[in-house]
């Protein structure tokens, strides 16, 4: 088990992590701040994986998925899927679903959205309001919590398998930016 503990102080702390976190999790591993564009990366790859973003409402976890989107080179809207509860992005190579459980009055519902298919161990599933979705959703192999802090936010990262160690290994590596 590792954990990785960070202080982001504003907004553009939040989408900087994002893109860190594309980063790592990314086969190519581009650099965060030159996520090639899109439009001539369309087959990028990533390692697949389960995260769950927990935290009150406000804390972040959209922002955080928007900064990743950002990271992979994807420009278009990033909003937190409140009513549709996934957001998909799919590309050529790589599928990300974005969810917001926020709404969900029974676990269960996430069975009726058809997405067993989506929690392939191949895509990269991003979870906000995990616990709405307990029982439902397949276990986290990384767990990032955001609280709020004085104006900033407080991030908690860490691994609840090998695969989330591996991709911390890869956020902290010496020579990054952390
Ligand atoms: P959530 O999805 O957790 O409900 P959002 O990402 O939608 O939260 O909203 C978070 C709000 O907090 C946005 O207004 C954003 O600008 C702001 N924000 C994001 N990260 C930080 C930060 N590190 N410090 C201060 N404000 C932040
Ligand atoms: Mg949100």
């Amino acid at each position: 088990m590792s954990t990785l503990e960070l202080f982001l102080n504003d907004e553009e702390d939040t989408i900087a992590f994002g893109r860190e976190l594309a980063s790592a999790i990314a086969i190519d591993r581009m650099h965060p701040n030159k996520a090639t564009e899109l439009s001539r990366n369309p087959g990028f790859q990533i390692i697949g994986a389960i995260i769950y973003l927990e935290g009150d409402l406000g804390a972040g976890k959209t922002t955080l998925t928007r900064g990743l989107m950002r990271g992979f080179g994807y420009e278009g809207a990033v909003k937190s899927p409140t009513y549709t509860i996934i957001e998909p992005y799919e590309f050529e190579k790589s599928k990300i679903y974005h969810f917001d459980l926020y709404r969900l009055t029974h676990a269960e519902e996430v069975e009726y959205l058809g997405a067993e298919e989506y929690f392939s161990s191949a895509n990269l599933c991003l979870i906000e309001w995990p616990e709405k979705g307990l029982g439902s959703i397949p276990p986290a192999d990384l767990v990032i919590e955001l609280t709020q802090s004085g104006i900033g936010r407080s991030l908690n990262c860490k691994n609840q398998s090998k695969k989330g160690l591996k991709i911390i290994k890869r956020l902290t590596d010496k020579g990054r930016n952390l």
